[in-house]
């Protein structure tokens, strides 16, 4: 049995948590876990051709990313916060934007890019992992104005306010965001990760997520 029965996995574009963490997702998700994908772009400038028209980019991915949730085994649509690609920008807004999907969702698990990871190369990348830690403890706190009328949800990992990382970690540059399933029957609130919703002890590794 696994220990966590809903997770919210955020993107800077599409591709992203389906490379980084899809494996993970569709075999929670196998197992009977809610999951739920966020995306804060479509995307719309990923592409080596200069010529592509960035609107229509952006509708083929998004369809893409609907098509990779239900492939994943995902709930649809997957929720897309709006942001320009390229131009995402760590916003009180955007934060607020995360909380509401935390508080709505009501995740075991938070997944996404680790902001705090070196040589993270692309700025989306970079404000994605901070707007969702961010928006996790704007979920908690009862005074951030969060759009939505779902209760409270969820505490920042402690671990993460001292800024070290999750202990037995692969990445070598000393950081990451997603953590793994735990072995079947550790009890819910148990494993470590960067923005989870419990209180508790934490245990666990965690896999990096490329630039
Ligand atoms: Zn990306």
């Amino acid at each position: 049995m696994l220990a966590i029965g809903r997770a919210l996995a955020f993107g800077a574009h599409p591709d992203d948590v389906e490379l980084q963490a899809g494996g993970t997702l569709a075999a929670w998700a196998a197992r009977g876990v809610h999951v739920e994908l966020a995306c804060f772009t479509a995307g719309e400038k990923g592409s080596p051709d200069p010529g592509t028209d960035p609107a229509e980019l952006g509708r083929v991915r998004r369809a893409e990313a609907t098509a990779a949730a239900a492939a994943l085994g995902a709930a649809t649509p997957v929720h897309f916060l709006g942001a320009v690609d390229g131009e995402l920008e760590v916003t009180m807004a955007l934060r607020l934007a995360v909380a509401r999907l935390v508080r709505t969702v009501r995740p075991d698990v938070v997944l996404g890019h680790d902001p705090w990871r070196r040589w993270l190369l692309h700025p989306d990348h970079r404000a994605a992992g901070t707007l969702t830690v961010d928006g996790v403890v704007a979920a908690r706190d009862p005074l951030y104005k969060v759009p939505t009328g779902a209760p409270l949800w969820g505490s920042p990992d402690p671990s993460r306010s001292t800024g070290a990382p999750p202990r037995g970690s692969p990445d070598p540059s000393g950081g990451s965001f997603t953590p793994r399933p735990g072995p079947a029957g550790r009890r819910p609130g148990r494993r470590r990760r960067t923005a989870r919703p419990r209180r508790g002890r934490r245990r666990g590794a965690a896999a990096p997520w490329p630039g």
